[in-house]
């Protein structure tokens, strides 16, 4: 088939390439010049494990067009992707949908025969109407569909190529059929087709992340309370996760949950149902709780190192908001490092994606440009992300002061490999070893 993505994100990308090498013809079509050139000469502008190899095979064999374009590469597409980001409104639990609306605007100009509009950006309820209206005196030209996308960054092909299902939502039962081919070889596999109306669609993509969202909240809860309360907060996951009903996956204590989905989507949701008038109080508390963890996980390095922070030396393993990527869309870094900063510690940090501009103009944070340059002169180590290169680090080697601290916000290490090599450590939801 071929295929248009609208936006090469990590979405549009990642998709388009795969829908490539399972034989498509796929434009990915960006506003972003810079963007573009560089997929042009071979260089991938997301870091994701697998897409490199991918996207040169595609390329090469001229399955995959990138371009600024969009006329060229409407005219010779069947189904349109709209793959824009989709944030919410600044200071606001809303979406804001102009991104998509302006793509909307644009396919509708430069279309001349008929073609299949599929949301795989994340839209709230009704948005697939709201299109319709929008193309409404060309109704006959264009179809709408939900198609949300479910991939994890730093998984994200294996998600494309074996998702736990594919989720189509549309009002009209023949457009199920076009969608069941291009999904085909994936499908084969034995991934699960899933139809549904197009509101059910969008509900379904807020709902799963708004869910995932609470479990992680849930189990940071009962981690704080295992602090307090001297029991290993792993015991208590293995133990309620071994029910069936409840499922052992996302039951891992952290920091807060980010990235690019959960806090966003979760405000969706409470907003989609502000606008139908039902209260969601489970995801509002999630929400409110999900904030408050970054300022407990501040407060406890307050309380390992003493509250004045003035020339501590803290060290970050791991600034984005989870391994295998280098996004930073709402990390808990963005709020712990630049806190840390300006109580006057000296922070450093290193990750393996590389330097972040985030923290460019942060007075007092540094980028290292390794784990051992990093913690050479650290007072406390903060493990922040739990990327692989980080699990089998010799400390006692790496770091140069006697005394130094780890705080582990993922348990990546276990209590009893750092009371034998007599390292203070703190983790999250363990009865501490010192
Ligand atoms: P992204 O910010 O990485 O990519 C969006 C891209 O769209 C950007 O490159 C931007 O330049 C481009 N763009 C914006 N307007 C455009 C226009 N008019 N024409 C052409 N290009 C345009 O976003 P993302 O992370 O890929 O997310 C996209 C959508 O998918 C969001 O709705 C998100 O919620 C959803 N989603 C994301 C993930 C994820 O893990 N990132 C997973 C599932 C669903």
């Amino acid at each position: 088939m071929k295929l248009c993505m609208i936006g090469t994100g990590y979405v549009g990308l990642v998709s388009g390439t795969c829908f490539a090498d399972i034989g498509n013809q796929v434009f990915c079509v960006d506003k972003d010049e810079e963007k573009i050139n560089k997929l042009n000469s071979g260089i991938s502008p997301i870091y994701e494990p697998g897409l490199d190899e991918l996207i040169k095979k595609n390329f090469k064999e001229k399955r995959l067009i990138f371009t600024t374009d969009l006329k060229k590469a409407i005219a010779s597409s069947d189904i349109i992707f709209i793959c824009v980001g989709t944030p919410n409104k600044k200071g606001s639990l809303k979406v804001d949908l102009s991104f998509v609306y302006k793509c909307i605007k644009e396919v509708f100009l430069l279309s001349k025969n008929k073609k299949i509009i599929v949301t795989k950006s994340t839209v709230p309820v009704g948005t697939g109407d709201e299109i319709e209206k929008m193309i409404k005196k060309k109704k006959k030209l264009f179809s709408v569909i939900s198609n949300p996308e479910f991939l994890r960054e730093g998984d994200a092909i294996r998600d494309f190529r074996y998702p736990d299902r594919i989720v189509i939502g549309s009002n009209n039962k023949n457009e199920y059929k076009i969608m069941e081919k291009l999904y085909a070889p994936i499908i084969n596999k034995g991934a699960k087709f899933f139809t549904t109306s197009r509101r059910g669609a969008e509900l379904i993509k807020y709902a799963a992340n708004a869910f995932l969202a609470t479990k992680i909240t849930f189990i940071n809860e009962v981690a704080n309370l295992c602090e307090k309360s001297g029991i290993n907060v792993e015991d208590v996951a293995l133990g309620i996760g071994s029910d069936t009903r409840i499922g052992g996956r996302f039951l891992r204590p952290g920091p807060a949950y980010g990235g690019s989905c959960f806090p966003k989507d979760t405000k969706g949701l409470v907003s989609v149902g502000e606008k139908y008038k039902t209260n969601l109080t489970i995801v509002k508390t999630v929400i409110k709780s999900n904030r408050e963890r970054i300022n407990l996980l501040t407060a406890r390095v307050q309380k390992i190192l003493g509250n004045n922070l003035k020339r501590k030396k803290i060290s970050f393993l791991g600034v984005t908001f989870k391994p295998n990527t280098d996004d930073m869309r709402d990390s808990t870094s963005l709020k712990m490092i630049p806190y840390l900063c300006k109580k006057g510690a000296q922070v450093s940090y290193y990750d393996p994606s590389g330097e972040k501009k985030e923290f460019k103009n942060l007075i007092n944070c540094e980028f290292k440009k390794n784990i051992k340059v990093n913690c050479l002169n650290a007072d406390l180590i903060i493990l922040l992300t739990e990327w692989d290169e980080f699990k089998s680090i010799d400390f006692k080697k790496v770091v140069k002061k006697k005394n130094f601290k780890i705080y582990d916000l993922r348990n990546l290490y276990t209590r009893e490999e750092m009371k034998g090599k007599k390292i203070k450590y703190y983790s999250i939801g363990r009865p501490d070893t010192n």
